[in-house]
């Protein structure tokens, strides 16, 4: 099994099923505009190796780790 990922929104605490990286970001790019347009897509990402020696113990997070986010935010800066 491959490597799944979880976003959690960081305006409400909504977060997505595990996934691959690529469609809970989408996910939750969808999530935030729908719910809260006005803001760039941030929040946390959980990581998980499925299948492997170590599970939800693992856990990796990343804060604003957005793909579509962190160009734009160098951009900016
Ligand atoms: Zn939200």
């Amino acid at each position: 099994m491959a490597s799944q990922y979880r976003n959690e929104c960081g305006e409400c605490g909504w977060n997505t099923a595990w996934l691959p990286q690529s469609v809970a970001e989408q996910k939750m790019v969808d999530h935030y505009t729908q719910r809260h347009p006005e803001i760039i897509p941030g929040g946390m990402q959980e990581y998980r190796e499925s299948g492997g020696c170590c599970s939800s113990s693992c856990l990796m997070m990343l804060m604003g780790l957005f793909s579509l986010a962190i160009p734009t935010w160098y951009l900016v800066r």
